[in-house]
C-alpha cells in the first residue's frame, strides 16, 4: 500500500515515462511501466546522541522547518558511506561543538518527518570527550536541561518518546536507586 499523501514520483526519474503501479515483494509501489525503476518509500535512517551531564540532557532548537524554534535531541540523516555511529558524533559536533565518544545504544524508534518522509532514528549514549558547547549547523541553540524544565516544545514523537525514557531513568537515579 501507498501511504496517502505520500509524495510519488510520477515521472520515471530514469527515461521520463509517466510512472504507473506494481505488486513488489508483496506491496504496491509506484514504478515505471517502460524501464521498470520502482520508487522504494522505505524509511531513511538518521543518528544522534542522548547525552546527559549533571541529570541534565544536551538538546538543540531547530533552525530550521520542519518544526523550526522547536528542540530535539542532537542528530541528523545518515550520509551513504557512514556508519551510524560516525552520523552520530559528527552530527553532535557539527550542531553542539561537541566531540562525544559513544557509550552504548540507547533506543531505536521511527516516525515521520513532516510532511511524508518517514525515519528511522538510532539515538547513542554519549559522553562529551572533547570541544566547546555552541550551537551550530542547522541548530540556533543548544544546553543542558532538566526533563521537568524543558526550554520549549520537543519536535518529533521518536525523540518525545526517548526522553520520556530518559526522564524516568533520572527521576530514578534522583530518588537514590530506590
Ligand atoms: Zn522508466
Amino acid at each position: 500500500m501507498i501511504p496517502a499523501g505520500r509524495h510519488v514520483w510520477r515521472w520515471c526519474p530514469q527515461c521520463r515515462a509517466e510512472m504507473g503501479r506494481r505488486s513488489d515483494g508483496g506491496e504496491e509501489r509506484p514504478a515505471c511501466p517502460a524501464c521498470g525503476v520502482v520508487q522504494y518509500l522505505n524509511p531513511a535512517p538518521a543518528a544522534g546522541i542522548v547525552l546527559v551531564q549533571d541529570g541534565r540532557v544536551c538538546l538543540v532548537k531547530r533552525r530550521f522547518a520542519p518544526k523550526q524554534g522547536e528542540w530535539t535531541f542532537p542528530t541528523g540523516f545518515m550520509e551513504w558511506d557512514e556508519q551510524p555511529a560516525e552520523t552520530a558524533r559528527r552530527e553532535a559536533l557539527e550542531e553542539t561543538g561537541l566531540e562525544v565518544e559513544l557509550t552504548g545504544l540507547y533506543a531505536v524508534e521511527s516516525g515521520t518527518l513532516p510532511p511524508d518522509t518517514p525515519v528511522v532514528v538510532i539515538f547513542y549514549k554519549a559522553v562529551q570527550s572533547g570541544g566547546v558547547l555552541a550551537a551550530g549547523d542547522d541548530a540556533e541553540e543548544v544546553g543542558f536541561f532538566a526533563p521537568d524544565d524543558l526550554p520549549g516544545p520537543i519536535a518529533f514523537a521518536a525523540h518525545r518518546r526517548v526522553l520520556e525514557k530518559l526522564s524516568a531513568e533520572l527521576a530514578g537515579d534522583a530518588g537514590g536507586g530506590a
